[in-house]
């Protein structure tokens, strides 16, 4: 067996891996390099290998920088099948959609500078109809079904707790007469998530190939997020204001909107008009009420002895502009959910320009935010911003709640290697910048006396 590290090896976005067994290529995850502009074009671009010889890919999940080049992957030849869980396959299809239409702005924006140049102008990656036509090679199954696909190769998935329909990839492998057993984690949840449930540990594990996103830090730990939430959203509207949340539309919108309906369900927040205003979360948040098979112990009977985990009265879902702009002239208290996380982009900047100048105003992180970012300035504490090229002054009360993550830190990380059982000949760690590779390998070689080595970009090892 050989594999071979195409991608997400000293940084967290591309992921991609190929494995060489029988003589067949399996390609694990065909995710998006997302780095600098033109690095990335160059990157996504060309795959270190030729997508026609590949016999078959398996996704661990559906975020894009796992999922995001496979339009480009198929465009480029390959026609095989693409294997995943039923809610990854239905998570792709709105989220490389959305995909398709940044690599067309992207793209645009690109061009515009190499036509004042005089260069050559650039094809986008990939269209929103390469999109759709690579969802037809998806192959669906539920955790736990082994699958043969490839000769020698079974291929299970169990469950991550990282994003809706996110698993662990196992593979069984007979070479020689010989089967072992070799675990791809993708990413690793936090475990206690508020809709997943915990990562499923594998058994009889030879070989694992590691994600380490976190290595080396912990996440602000706070078991009472719910508490939290539940005092800032009182002490806001207590204030007649209005409350926007910058969040990511998927997942984090369908958590807050679990969240709030457990609040309104227990009267423990005023009922308050509460509005998602984005295409991309209304239309996450209908594949979420569709996996009811992905949902924790408490989510599932939730939606059998109450309701829809994700509706409740008082709760609109807005798509059309026209009702977004509308709510630019409400005047009484709401909570607004809009994307982006980071107010890098999105309809939450147009609240935000609205209404940041308000000090009735709260405006509530639930996530990270990269350095320089919008989010980042409000987070730190600017009293002037630049919003949709507009100084706006900032007099709104900014809360931050970090306690929603979707990938376990460095104790948690340990934890899951911990939990897995089997003799762990070899582990390899991917997808984590150099120094957070390094420290969980450090702390892994200390705690296991295990071979731990960190896999870098074209390395190939055979074992
Ligand atoms: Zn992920």
């Amino acid at each position: 067996m050989k594999l071979t590290f195409c991608g997400a090896a000293g940084t967290t976005t591309g992921s991609q891996h190929l494995l060489e067994v029988n003589g067949q290529k399996i390609l694990l995850d065909c995710g998006l390099y997302q780095g600098r502009r033109h690095e990335s074009v160059e990157r996504n671009r060309h795959f270190p290998f030729d997508p026609a010889s590949l016999d078959a890919v398996v996704l661990s999940h559906a975020h894009i920088d796992h999922s995001g080049n496979l339009p480009n992957l198929s465009r480029q030849g390959y026609r095989g099948n693409i294997y995943c869980t039923f809610a990854t396959r239905d998570l792709c299809q709105i989220m490389l959609a959305d995909s398709a239409r940044i690599q067309e702005n992207d793209i645009e924006w690109l061009n515009k500078h190499r036509a004042r140049r005089q260069e050559p102008l650039l094809q986008p990656l990939y269209s929103p109809p390469d999109a759709e036509k690579c969802l037809r090679q998806f192959v669906t199954f539920d955790y736990h079904r082994k699958m043969l696909i490839g000769n020698g190769v079974e291929l299970t998935f169990i469950d991550a707790g990282h994003l809706l329909g996110a698993a662990q990839v196992i593979l069984d492998v007979t070479e020689n007469g010989t089967t072992r057993r070799f675990l791809f984690s993708g990413d690793i949840g936090r475990g206690g998530d508020v809709l997943l449930r915990d990562p499923e540990p594998a058994e009889n594990v030879d070989f694992v190939l590691m994600e380490s996103t976190y290595g080396g830090r912990e996440h602000e730990m706070s078991p009472q997020a719910h508490q939290k939430i539940e005092g800032i959203l009182k002490q806001a509207l207590q204030d007649n204001g209005k409350v926007i949340i910058p969040a990511f539309a998927v997942e984090r919108t369908q958590l807050l909107i679990y969240v709030l309906n457990n609040l309104l369900d227990e009267g423990k927040i005023p009922c308050v008009p509460i509005f998602v205003d984005s295409p991309l979360a209304v239309d996450a948040t209908e594949i979420f009420r569709l996996h009811p098979e992905c949902f924790n112990e408490e989510v599932y009977e939730f939606l059998f002895t109450k309701r829809n985990p994700f509706h409740f009265d008082g709760l609109t879902l807005i798509r059309s502009v026209e009702q977004s702009r509308a709510l630019n002239t409400l005047k009484k208290p709401a909570i607004i959910i809009a994307a982006s996380g980071m107010c890098e982009a999105g309809r939450v900047l147009h609240h935000l320009k609205n209404n940041l100048d308000d000090p009735g105003t709260t405006v509530l992180f639930v996530g990270y935010c990269a350095e320089q970012t919008l989010g980042w300035k409000l987070r730190e504490g600017f009293r002037e911003v630049n919003v949709l090229g507009e100084r706006v002054r900032v007099r709104a009360r900014i809360e931050t709640l970090d306690s929603f993550s979707g990938h376990a830190d460095h104790s948690e990380l340990l934890r899951y290697y911990q939990r897995l059982s089997g003799r762990k000949e070899q582990t390899w760690l991917v997808h984590g910048e150099p120094e957070r590779s390094q420290a969980l390998q450090k702390a892994l070689r200390e705690t296991h006396q295990a071979t731990v080595e960190v896999g870098r970009l074209g390395q190939t090892i055979e074992w």
